[in-house]
């Protein structure tokens, strides 16, 4: 029997009911609609999109920091088996040292006014962790050490450090109570390219050490080729291709993918680029268009793409596409 994924999303939807006033009529904005994926256990996982797409709100939405209207996300660890909607007050407790966030700005982050040791400790502490403050201590020198933070910053206070050297802070915070699931959010967005590649390939050890699984959120596809291990696409609240990287970066099928793909600087020089910019500004979720949500955009829209909703469907080992056109019927 294969085994089960770590986290498995069955049709959600996240949606949040906006007030009306005098003049309109009551609206909802509709961030996440009917969206199933599995991340399997061990997985560098990728969710791209513009901004706007919903992927940070699907983030927030497994950690349960954001409303699930419908649907179910199961989360297996081990034991331990939780549908995060439904989760009790206890097991909501563990739930959250299991599956933590990098948060994407490592300059707002972190506070002024604490040690870098603190910072680090605190999650420990809010939780019940430790039993004393040389347990505590022991454990954050543990992973400041496997974050390559030099132990002796951790007296100091968040200002004297880099960007980079910030964001390992924040790494540390994110696993010093042990989380088996982790969110990194644009973790990368706010840093210097070469700073980039040092903070990814700190996640990368970081994960094969200790055993984790990342969804990575990212609205850059260059940094995904070199991470990840799957790629999600999304467009507008659902999910429209998802594949292996290498077969999603080598038979692109969703017409936004290959639009996303294009717009990837190349390193030759007589590549003049086959760029296809999308005409127009993603519409509002609060007024999805009807049939394929892309159509507005879409450069080979038929007619029926404005009325039927494309069926998501499997085309080759793994590779998913919602598109009229994708795959043969
Ligand atoms: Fe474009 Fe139609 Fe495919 Fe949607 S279903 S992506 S509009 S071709």
């Amino acid at each position: 029997m294969s085994e089960r994924p770590h986290v498995s999303i069955q049709d959600l939807s996240v949606h949040y009911p906006l007030g009306r006033s005098l003049f309109t009529k009551a609206l909802t904005v509709h961030a996440i609609d009917h969206v199933s994926l599995d991340i399997p256990r061990g997985s560098f996982f990728g969710l791209v999109g513009e901004s706007g797409s919903g992927k940070t709100t699907l983030g927030r939405a497994i950690l349960k920091a954001a409303p699930i209207t419908d649907g179910h996300i199961a989360y297996v660890d081990g034991e331990v088996d939780y549908d995060v909607a439904g989760l009790s007050k206890t097991d909501l407790k563990d739930y959250r040292r299991r599956a933590q966030l990098i948060f994407q700005d490592p300059y707002a982050a972190l506070s002024p006014r604490m040690t870098v040791r603190d910072i680090i400790a605190e999650p420990l502490e809010v939780m019940g962790l430790t039993t004393s403050r040389g347990e505590t201590d022991e454990r954050v020198r543990e992973i400041a050490a496997k974050c390559r933070l030099n132990l002796e910053h951790l007296r100091r206070f968040p200002h004297a450090f880099s960007g980079g050297q910030r964001q390992r802070i924040s790494i540390a915070r994110a696993l010093v109570c042990e989380p088996k699931f982790l969110v990194a959010d644009e973790s990368v967005a706010a840093l210097d390219v070469s700073i980039q590649a040092d903070i990814l390939n700190l996640l990368k050890s970081l994960q094969r050490d200790l055993d984790i699984t990342f969804l990575f959120i990212s609205h850059d596809l260059s940094v995904v080729a070199h991470t990840c291990d799957h790629v999600a696409v999304m467009y507008l609240g659902s999910i429209v291709e998802s594949a292996p990287t290498r077969e999603l970066f080598r038979n692109p099928t969703h017409p936004y993918t290959k639009a996303l793909l294009s717009a990837i600087p190349s390193l030759d020089p007589d590549d003049r680029g086959g760029r296809q910019r999308l005409e127009g500004e993603i519409p509002s979720p609060a007024n999805i268009p009807p049939g394929c949500r892309f159509h507005t955009r879409c450069p080979v829209a038929e007619e029926r793409c404005r009325s039927e909703e494309p069926a998501w469907r499997e085309g080759s080992e793994e590779h998913f596409t919602a598109c009229h056109l994708a795959w043969p019927d």
